[in-house]
């Protein structure tokens, strides 16, 4: 039995080993067992599933994918990387009801592009860029969504603001009108040791609820972004509003994910 919320498991071990979407029926199914997940996790810990937005990771995968992905459904894609994201945004220009989100770091000369196409930017974690994006919305007339990422695994790997940062950061933010915030972001400790992964989560959560309390007018909290293809389930059992996952959906990646993050420590060794 492993009905208890403790006792769930990371499932990284499988990233590498998703075998590969290659037409909308994949797609469907794919999207269907995770959903299934969602709600098996939702379930165990006493929540609705509405309250869980997936949302697909699409990055790596071209044009021909995110169309099968289309037409299963998917009407929002996650990207790491600015540029990949933009590019196929311009390819994808024919479907009007596609929105994308920006999951990744952003160096502050890249506000410019996220402030051009982006409805969402999960991976806010400086003023200087706050300050950046909020002047290309202003001048492009638009908005955008930001979840703020928190470092929760404290890796200096892993990009995000300390804990204890954040505060003072919040209070700075209502600043920028063109800037909406949804809440926090983080990408957990990448271990097949479950509860250390859980660790993580919790100390988000946590996080978010003591910052509520205080937070300024105009700047919400309710979401918690967390949790990925090898965790989403133990990120759900702690709150997760929102959970990116890639290739439990699309399928292994042939591109490292060092390419993507600083570095990934455990990634090799556990797929290898
Ligand atoms: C790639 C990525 C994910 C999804 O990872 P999967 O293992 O494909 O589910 C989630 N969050 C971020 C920030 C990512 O870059």
């Amino acid at each position: 039995m492993t009905s208890s919320a403790q006792e769930t498991a990371t499932s990284h071990q499988r990233n590498g080993r998703y075998l590969r979407a290659e037409t909308t029926e994949d797609f469907r199914e794919n999207l269907a067992s995770v959903r299934a997940r969602i709600d098996a996790a939702c379930q165990r810990s006493g929540r609705d599933p509405a309250t869980v937005r997936l949302l697909p990771v699409s990055k790596t995968f071209d044009e021909s994918s995110l169309r099968l992905a289309y037409a299963a459904g998917c009407r929002q894609f996650g990207e790491n990387k600015v540029q990949e994201a933009h590019g196929k945004c311009l390819a994808m220009a024919d479907k009007k009801d596609l929105n994308w989100s920006v999951i990744g770091h952003l160096q502050t000369n890249k506000a410019r592009l996220v402030a051009s196409f982006a409805t969402e930017f999960q991976a806010l974690d400086s003023l200087r860029l706050a300050k950046e994006l909020d002047r290309r919305l202003q001048l492009e007339g638009r908005s955008l969504d930001v979840f703020v990422q928190i470092n929760t695994s404290n890796e200096a790997s892993k990009y995000g603001l300390r804990p204890e940062e954040a505060q003072v950061f919040l209070q700075t933010l209502p600043a920028y009108t063109a800037l909406r915030v949804r809440g926090l972001m983080t990408l957990a400790v990448f271990s097949s040791e479950a509860e250390r992964v859980r660790q993580c989560f919790i100390r988000l959560r946590v996080l978010r609820d003591r910052l509520r309390e205080i937070a300024p007018a105009g700047v919400c909290l309710d979401g918690l972004s967390m949790g990925m293809s090898g965790d989403f389930e133990i990120a759900i059992e702690e709150g997760a509003t929102v959970v990116r996952v890639g290739q439990a959906i699309f399928g292994a990646r042939s591109v490292s994910d060092s390419h993507y993050w600083p570095s990934t420590p455990h990634a090799d060794s556990s797929s290898a």
